[in-house]
């Protein structure tokens, strides 16, 4: 069955950017349709890190309280260490800001939260299990999206469509935009083991020789990431649990008595590292953000809050126009000229660490040694702080412009 429906802006996918670019617009009035693919957001080992300028976009539509009542972990301190006793602690706690850390929250519950508050406004609407298959287009107009649920496909028509449907997205691909890809020298292996009450509180990264892990602190239990050479996933595997649990030890000894929670590779996902980004992420009728606009090296863990600035900016460019009815290429343009060299500069950053550090790490007969630059850096007072702020606030971090149009 077809359903042919009208609506001023419908948004594929259902992540950071396309559950908050449905809020703001909602709550500017525009009548929204957002697609998840899913029927829930319980997805295992997503980013979980919600960073101080993600606290303050929420601060500001009066939210972060709630917000911060959901169970949570507080984390104000990365730190890198090596196996021959280098470390290096990057701080949030001189940061000018309210938020001075990372607060650990599953995407699921973050994502439900944004969900529920954005229903209360009558102008926002969320089809779960309704996955875009792709793009209406009459003379190279995108016009709406295609999609299919349990009731069959659909049609729904759009001034506007947004592509917030992460890196594998159907609707940049259906676009056709042009895009250039970088080439992370990593995979990531994600696993889980529980974590003692009273263990030091940070994200810490651990390099040894030939393999780095990277430990969350989610209060009961260490999130684990492995971080292995491109491809060496299947060779990894073959060679046994025993040899995987051994060489978790020889980075991060004091998991020695947990590692045997890791009883089957059903318990180790996989991570396939990808980074990617479109050099035009519009055409007449679309736009993409966030992921879908360029897929982000999980390397500082910034991903999520990247795909909440891209919201936020598409937000305070477009609520005016889509109220209007009418929304122009050069709106869509402004909204990649806004963004554009933040996720450059950013991506740029994480090249550098993964050429400077992972990669040596991961090639290495040595045991591996920290940049010298970055060393001195954070010995600097006035140099120290630039690091976490990179991770705390991006580049050109957008405020909340958009207006509410209801009551509250
Ligand atoms: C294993 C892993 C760990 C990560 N760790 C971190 C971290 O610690 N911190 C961090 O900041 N970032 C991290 N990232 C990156 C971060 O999750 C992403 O950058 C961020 O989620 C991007 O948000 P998004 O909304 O653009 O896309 P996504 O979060 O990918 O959301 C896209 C949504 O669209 C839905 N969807 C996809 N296709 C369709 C379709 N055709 N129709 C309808 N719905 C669709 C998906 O189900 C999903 O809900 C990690 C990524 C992975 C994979």
């Amino acid at each position: 069955m077809t359903i042919n429906v009208m609506t001023p802006c419908c948004i594929a996918g259902c992540g950071p950017a396309g559950a908050l670019v449905g809020y703001l617009l909602a709550r500017a009035g525009v009548s929204v349709v957002v697609f998840e693919k899913h029927g829930d957001f319980l997805r295992d080992f997503r980013g979980d890190t919600i960073h101080p300028s993600t606290l303050e976009i929420l601060d500001e539509l009066g939210l972060a309280d709630r917000f911060l009542g959901l169970p949570h972990s507080k984390v104000s301190k990365l730190s890198v260490r090596t196996t021959t006793g280098q470390k290096m602690v990057l701080s949030l706690e001189r940061l000018p800001t309210k938020f001075r850390f990372i607060a650990m929250v599953p995407q699921w519950d973050f994502l439900e939260f944004l969900t529920k508050e954005a229903a209360r406004f009558s102008t926002f609407r969320l089809l779960r299990n309704a996955e875009v298959i792709g793009l209406l287009e009459a003379d190279g107009v995108i016009r709406g999206v295609r999609y299919r649920d349990n009731a069959g496909e659909h049609e729904i028509e759009a001034l506007l469509t947004i592509g917030a449907d992460g890196r594998s997205s159907v609707t940049r691909q259906a676009a056709n935009l042009p895009q250039v890809q970088a080439a992370p020298p990593m995979d990531v292996f994600w696993f889980r083991v529980s974590r003692h009450p009273g263990e030091l509180t940070e994200i810490g990264l651990r390099l040894g020789t030939g393999l780095g892990l990277v430990l969350l602190d989610r209060s009961d239990y260490w999130q684990v990431a492995y971080i292995i050479p491109k491809g060496a996933a299947d060779r990894i595997r073959t060679q046994g649990l025993d040899g995987f649990r051994k060489a978790i030890v020889t980075v991060a000894p004091e998991l020695h008595d947990r590692v045997a929670e890791i009883r089957d590779w059903d318990q180790v996902k996989l991570l396939t590292v990808r980074a990617d980004r479109l050099t035009r992420w519009h055409r007449t009728g679309y736009l993409a953000i966030g992921d879908a606009a360029h897929a982000m090296s999980p390397v500082g863990g910034v991903g999520i809050n990247i795909a909440i600035h891209d919201a936020v900016a598409a937000a305070n460019i477009l609520w005016r126009p889509l109220v209007a009815g009418n929304i122009t290429r050069s709106d869509l343009a402004d909204v990649q000229r806004q963004r554009e060299f933040a996720v450059r500069v950013i991506q740029a950053f994480q090249s550098a660490i993964q050429s400077q550090i992972i990669k040596p790490m991961l090639e290495g007969n040595e045991p591996p040694s920290l940049p010298w630059v970055l060393r001195a850096t954070l010995r600097v007072p006035f140099l120290r702080d630039l690091p976490p702020r990179l991770v705390a606030f991006g580049i050109r971090r957008p405020h909340v412009q958009s207006p509410s149009a209801f009551v509250s």
